[in-house]
């Protein structure tokens, strides 16, 4: 998705972890990244803000609330944010836009069923398995990190297989069961 800007002045919305990871990812490969926090200070860890601040090309603004997006229908041409200290309004021109302000899974139905983070993340083993026997997950809704199509890919493929050893283990149980 990065590639897509190469060159061009990008924001990214949210000031969290995964949002300075993309700030310093993006900085890479385009001219300019405006991160927009809402909050007074930046969430992510020390490590990557010292990162974030060391690159020329990252310009962090907190207490910055998006407030519009402005296009011409095809493309975005800048980003409109009100400043929570002194209540302007200010507009960001750039390209493109990232947003990384957390998802929330949804897993509420789960709730109490299988084990999950705090998050509402399912928790999985190595071969894909919930806290319930025979029951697998996979992907995003995961507690596994890096939420990327590639790691959710891998995980299916890995829950499928641990699903089949799970049958082929217990189909002598199923089909008395069934019997
Ligand atoms: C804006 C954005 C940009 C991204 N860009 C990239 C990128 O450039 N490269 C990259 O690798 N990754 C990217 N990702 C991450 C990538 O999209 C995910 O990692 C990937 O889609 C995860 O696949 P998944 O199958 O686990 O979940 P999802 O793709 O979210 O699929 C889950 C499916 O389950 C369905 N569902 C939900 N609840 C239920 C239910 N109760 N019963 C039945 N079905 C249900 C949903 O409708 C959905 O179809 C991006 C994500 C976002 C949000």
């Amino acid at each position: 998705m990065a590639s897509l800007f190469k060159g061009k002045r990008v924001a990214v919305i949210g000031g969290g972890n995964s949002g300075i990871e993309a700030a310093i990812d993006l900085a890479n490969i385009v001219e300019h990244v405006t991160v927009l926090e809402f909050d007074s200070k930046l969430r992510a860890d020390e490590v990557l803000q010292r990162k974030a601040k060391s690159m020329g090309n990252i310009t962090i603004i907190t207490q910055a609330q998006t407030t519009e997006v402005k296009g011409d229908g095809t493309r975005v041409s800048s980003l409109i944010y009100t400043d929570r200290a002194s209540g302007e309004s200010k507009e960001v021109i750039l390209a493109g836009i990232f947003v990384q302000i957390g998802l929330v899974p949804n897993t509420e139905w789960l709730k109490g069923v299988v084990d999950m983070t705090p998050r509402g993340e399912i928790i999985v083993d190595e071969r894909g398995q919930t806290s319930i026997p025979g029951v697998f997950a996979a992907g995003d809704v995961t507690h596994t990190p890096y939420k990327q199509i590639i790691i959710a890919m891998g995980s299916g493929a890995t829950a499928s297989l641990g699903a089949f050893d799970y049958l082929i283990r217990h189909s002598e149980e199923t089909d008395v069961k069934a019997a």
